[in-house]
């Protein structure tokens, strides 16, 4: 980590565009082949601070056609959209999606929403995603992140019900919150079943909550927009979710018989699927590192 100013080299993010013959990336040809590469970005930036300390200054080179800013002089008009992933994030501004996956322009179809919850306008937005993009379109990711407001105000408003009368007749802020609550529910359920019904008292216990439900909120989420596309048919789309961790700046996603925890994963499948993912969240090293 960067300690001081002082210390500080030069890091440059850049987009270079540069006329060529070949595209600057070619689009992952399957969804598996999108996963790689959304992984692989975030892992790039994740790292790129990390050899700040033993390097004099360094660079982050994102190569982008000149045609998705309609610079291309062989092509007449708009570029055309192609997105190969469709991501829901956070209004967070810290969670700027492109540059934590170390993608460009014209790479990512990106609805931000606080909460990252499944409202009408959301759904709307990546069903005309799927209808309409879906010649590139492999992926769709739920992203969420650490310390995110909206849930951080679900487990407060959970574990004090009686601030809800402060927003009771607030109906914009409700529609975000309410949706969260089931999800607090269940992950404080979690939490009491593996560690006990003491585990309220411990001083961790409500960042643990928070970070248990906001992974689990990214999860649901991509469950229920796999269930609702499920009539759709799409061979090859796949639908994954995500905690951005502000503090690493990486991609956090337990999962259930895997110790791996970054990268994008797949939601549970079924009930029986939500129970061992649930008992991975709770497990983790990050949820357990609260408790300690
Ligand atoms: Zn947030």
């Amino acid at each position: 980590m960067v300690a001081t100013e002082a210390h500080l080299k030069t890091v440059d993010i850049i987009y270079r565009y540069e006329a060529r013959d070949a595209p600057a990336r070619p689009l992952p040809a399957d969804s598996d082949a999108a996963l790689r590469r959304l992984n692989g970005g975030n892992s790039d930036f994740a790292v790129l601070l990390d050899h700040v300390k033993d390097e004099i200054g360094i660079q982050q080179v994102i190569p982008v056609d000149p045609g998705d800013l309609g610079l291309d002089s062989n092509v007449a008009g708009a570029p055309k959209q192609r997105p190969f992933a469709a991501v829901l994030g956070c209004s967070d501004a810290r969670v700027p999606i492109e540059l934590i996956f170390n993608e460009g322009p014209n790479d990512l179809f990106v609805v931000r929403v606080a909460g990252n919850g499944l409202g009408m306008e959301v759904l709307g937005s990546l069903k005309y995603a799927v209808d309409h993009l879906g010649g590139t379109l492999k992926l769709i990711v739920v992203l969420g992140h650490s310390g995110c407001g909206a849930l951080t105000t679900a487990v407060d408003v959970f574990l004090n019900p009686g601030d809800y009368l402060t927003i009771a007749a607030q109906h914009s802020i409700r529609s975000i919150l309410d949706r969260s609550l089931i999800v607090v529910q269940a992950s404080a359920n979690r939490l009491h079943s593996a560690f006990g019904p003491d585990v309220t008292r411990n001083p961790g216990y409500r960042q643990a909550l928070i970070e248990a439900s906001i992974v689990t909120n990214a999860a649901l989420s991509a469950y229920s927009i796999r269930q609702e596309f499920i009539t759709y048919d799409l061979p090859g789309l796949q639908v994954v979710y995500g905690v951005y961790v502000l503090e690493t700046r990486e991609v956090w996603a337990p999962r259930s018989g895997d110790i791996k925890e970054t990268g994008l994963a797949s939601p549970p499948r079924d009930l029986a699927g939500f129970a061992a993912f649930s008992d991975a969240v709770v497990r983790s090293e990050r949820i357990a590192s609260y408790l300690n």
